[in-house]
């Protein structure tokens, strides 16, 4: 186990054990799974959608500090998302650089960011557009959670508001 994704071939993101053993960045086990069906992207074998809906894991949303600048998009049903860690710091560097537009691989499809307009939408199909967002875990209004995976997920072991017991790491 070299740390590195058999899909995208770079160091694990939000890793996802599946119950073959193999292991997979969230996204990208997803973006296979939401082509193929449930299924393991090396050895075929098939496994509970559930896993892919509600990961286990919300290690994502554990780690980082709360006053950092992220990114993120908006939900479709009030609220906001946090890109992934890596999605989120590839916008913040263009963001930085006064790029006016950031493209990024998310799964199986590409997305662009207009940072003037805040707007992301999908590269092959502009029409899909969502509101995106700069600011900090302390700021954000009505977290979601990060990367399609619910806070709710989280709150499980914890009383309060989810954000309030987020646990800085750095
Ligand atoms: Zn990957
Ligand atoms: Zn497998």
């Amino acid at each position: 186990m070299d740390g590195k994704c058999p899909m995208c071939k770079e160091d694990l993101l939000l890793a996802l054990i599946l119950p073959c053993k193999h292991i997979f960045c969230f996204l990208c086990i997803k973006g296979h799974c939401l082509k193929n069906g449930a299924n393991c992207y090396i050895c075929k074998m098939s496994f509970d959608k559930s896993l892919i809906e509600k990961p286990p894991s919300m290690e994502a949303v554990r780690e980082g500090s709360k006053d950092k600048n992220r990114w993120y998009y908006e939900s479709n049903n009030n609220g906001w998302w946090e890109f992934d860690k890596r999605t989120s710091e590839i916008i913040e560097d263009a963001f930085r650089q006064e790029d006016p537009t950031v493209a990024f691989p998310i799964g199986s499809r590409t997305y662009e960011i207009n940072f003037e307009a805040k707007r992301q939408y999908q590269k092959d199909e502009t029409s899909k557009k969502r509101t995106i967002t700069r600011s900090t875990r302390r700021d954000i209004k009505n977290l979601r959670g990060v990367a399609g995976i619910p806070l709710e997920n989280y709150r499980e072991d914890n009383d309060s508001d989810g954000i309030a017991g987020l646990s800085d790491s750095e």
